[in-house]
């Protein structure tokens, strides 16, 4: 009798999950409260694969084997606490899809922010080494689909913090771990603690034979990794102390050791600019060396590197006034980076939807960098609040349009304009993506 699996959730990890478990031979049924979009149905359909929409099938559900949930759906889900009152196991799509790797392997790169920039320049570089590899994960390409149609030697992965819980197994041979800052605690019970434990789960099952690349100057993982008991090769990065092994920057040089080698590389040939992205940068380099890229082709692919729109992405300049959109900047983290990088006066747009900002975070930057903050969203009342006094300008808008004009009003030759909000985006827009795009058709418009 084949194993019971029931796929909770059909966007495009529950659909490449149950892909690659019909392939595996798993008796598969697709289960979503809401719709299931027309190009996956046809799909399901195509691989024979069963499924519902619109409403869960109780029974059929809590007589599986296992369940493999769909990272978006929270602990708080009805059908969610039935399967656990059940006691049925439940996964997550990378352990089933480290289930059936075989002989390929992962290298997985999880942190707060800079996971899409890290994972796509580590991909990036490893194309350009001439490695067999695949970009998939939390970057919008199902690993499991990946390995069901065309499986490489090597995968990788974005991982969030959601599709490493419920991973029981799961064991990337090279991980990364960019930052832990606080995000996502609605999905955590509220408790800082549970998504730290989340973000290191991507080393729990590491051995001797797998590498641990973290950054050495977060204060939350020097604080937690010390008190985990684990066999991996670390590998940190730092640009405050150097170490036996790892990366680190000084003055104006990344140093890389691994092994006996070492690679010395000028800042200024990494094609992505900015403090965080030294990080990122750093990262990925080693997980690069980790898996064989030699440094000639890593040097290369560093600097010719394209990066990836709504981080940083520069749109234009107009009338000498540079645009950049940062639209992914959703957290005040990320908000405090791109300031960190600006080297010129900035007009800040900030606002949408708050996710328990605490603005003094930035309050330093601002009033070192920022001229004027134009708001962009519904309640910008806790933005005035926090900078009231500190910018001499605060002025809000609710559409990309009257926003990007307002910003163009008060810039000067020489200055930035910066989308980089520090909010979610759904109260005016479909998402930060679509946030951008209306961003910089509006500056393209100017
Ligand atoms: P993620 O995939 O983790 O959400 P992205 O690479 O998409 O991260 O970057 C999201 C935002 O975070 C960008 O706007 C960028 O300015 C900022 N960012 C990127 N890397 C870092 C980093 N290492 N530390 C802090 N912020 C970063």
């Amino acid at each position: 009798m084949s194993k019971k699996l029931i796929i909770l959730g059909s966007g495009e990890s529950g659909i490449g999950s149950a892909l690659l478990a019909k392939q595996k031979g798993y008796d598969v049924f697709v289960s979503d409260a809401g719709l299931i979009k027309d190009q996956y149905k046809k799909e399901l359909l195509n691989n024979n694969i069963e499924f519902e929409e619109g409403g869960h099938n109780a029974e059929r559900i809590l007589a599986a084997n296992e369940v493999m949930k769909s990272p978006g759906i929270p602990e708080k889900n009805e059908m969610v606490k039935a399967i656990r009152k059940a006691g049925i196991f439940v996964i997550s799509e990378f352990e089933l899809a480290y289930r059936h790797k075989g002989n390929s392997k992962i290298l997985g790169i999880t942190g707060t922010n800079g996971k899409s920039t890290t994972t796509s320049l580590c991909y990036h570089i490893c194309k350009h080494g001439g490695l067999d590899c695949a970009l998939v994960g939390n970057i919008g390409y199902s690993i499991a689909r990946q390995m069901a149609e065309d499986p490489k030697e090597w995968y990788i992965a974005e991982i969030s913090s959601f599709q490493l819980d419920d991973t029981q197994t799961f064991r990337p041979d090279v991980a990364v771990l960019l930052n832990i800052t606080e995000d996502h605690l609605d999905r955590y019970d509220y408790k800082f603690e549970n998504y730290i434990k989340a973000k290191f789960q991507i080393i729990k099952h590491q051995t001797q034979s797998d590498y641990f690349i973290y950054n050495a100057d977060d204060e939350v993982i020097k604080k937690y990794y010390p008190l985990l008991t684990t066999n991996t090769n670390p590998l940190p990065f730092s640009m405050k102390q150097e170490f036996k092994k790892g990366a680190h920057i000084k003055g104006d040089q990344m140093m890389l050791r691994i092994q006996e080698e070492r690679v010395s590389m000028s800042i200024y040939d990494f094609a992505l600019k900015g403090k965080h992205n030294q990080y990122n940068t750093m990262a990925a380099c080693i997980a690069a060396t980790t898996v064989g890229i030699r440094k000639e082709k890593i040097r290369e692919a560093i600097s010719d590197y394209a990066g990836l729109e709504h981080r940083m992405e520069s749109v234009a300049s107009v009338r000498g006034v540079e645009f950049i959109n940062d639209s992914k900047a959703t957290n005040i983290n990320s908000t405090w980076f791109a300031l960190e990088s600006m080297n010129k006066p900035t007009v800040l747009i900030l606002g949408g939807t708050d996710k328990g900002n605490d603005y003094t975070l930035i309050a330093e930057l601002v009033k070192e960098k920022v001229k004027a903050i134009v708001c962009l969203g519904l309640d910008n009342k806790k933005i005035k609040e926090a900078f009231k006094g500190l910018v001499p300008k605060i002025i809000e808008t609710d559409n990309a349009s009257k926003c990007v004009d307002a910003c163009f009003k008060l810039a000067t030759k020489g200055d930035v304009v910066l989308l980089s909000p520090a909010c979610a985006s759904f109260d005016l827009f479909k998402n930060y993506e679509d946030r951008g795009k209306k961003f910089k058709e509006a500056v393209l418009a100017l």
